[in-house]
């Protein structure tokens, strides 16, 4: 039984076939997953989408790249849809400094905000980094983040970085570049990293692992990850696929 800890099953891109793609998830072992939202449209596809499948749950938050846009009102609307019972975690929220859609200083003061959200309802946080790596992890020391810890959503970083984030209280999520040939960081994070501390994603319709790389992404792929990690670890799929899905149950408080 495998764990998905990071869809975008509320993308445009499977407004045609989402059950379909959900049948496929659940052949291919995948029991679980998370619904990420980053912004008004996407939390509400992905309540509808929780309110209507049994083991899929849903994160909310507020995306560093539309930082700009998020008034007072969102953020008391994030507190407000967080207390559904089947959102068990905040974000994804983080820094993106690929996009310069929101400026830096922005996006800090929003991540912040959210963070602090997150302690003051106990909550884990979903974290997107991108080539920000640093300021993410200074922000995380400054904000006392550790107090609720939460993942690393499609770690890309190195294996020194990684141990950062573990003593910070957060889990190295797995995502579809570690079974790229030419991925030499993630490769070395799965084998680096214990895995208690590891989990899987597909952050679909993004990101599909070898060998649908730059095609849609979906949950069912998840599994070559698993593989992946099982190969480097010299371990098989079943242990994985256990160890993983633990870690998700227990960082997102499902039992
Ligand atoms: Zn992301
Ligand atoms: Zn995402």
């Amino acid at each position: 039984m495998l764990f998905d800890t990071h869809v975008h099953l509320n993308d445009d891109q499977y407004a045609e076939d989402m059950d379909e793609v959900i049948a496929r998830a659940k052949n291919a072992g995948v029991e679980y997953m998370v619904v990420v939202g980053f912004d008004r449209k996407t939390i509400e596809k992905a309540l509808e989408i929780i309110s209507e499948h049994d083991l899929i749950y849903a994160s909310v938050g507020w995306h560093p790249v539309d930082a700009i846009d998020m008034t007072e009102d969102d953020l008391q609307w994030l507190e407000e849809v967080a207390a559904h019972p089947k959102v068990v975690a905040l974000g994804e929220m983080g820094l993106d400094y690929h996009w310069d859609k929101s400026p830096k200083e922005i996006q800090k003061e929003v991540f912040r905000k959210q963070i602090r959200l997150a302690k003051r309802i106990n909550m884990p946080i979903i974290i997107h980094n991108r080539d920000a790596t640093q300021d993410i992890i200074q922000i995380l020391r400054e904000e006392h983040a550790e107090e609720v810890g939460g993942i690393m959503h499609c770690f890309s970083g190195s294996a020194e970085v990684a141990k950062q984030c573990l003593d910070l209280n957060f889990y190295i999520s797995l995502g579809g570049p570690v079974t790229f040939k030419n991925a030499k960081k993630p490769k070395e994070v799965a084998i680096q990293v214990p895995l208690d501390r590891l989990l899987i994603e597909t952050d679909c319709p993004y990101l599909a692992p070898h060998p649908y790389r730059g095609k849609r992404n979906e949950p069912s792929y998840v599994r070559l990850v698993a593989e992946q990690i099982a190969d480097l670890k010299g371990i098989s799929l079943e242990e994985v696929a256990q160890i993983t899905t633990a870690n998700a149950k227990k960082v997102f408080g499902i039992d």
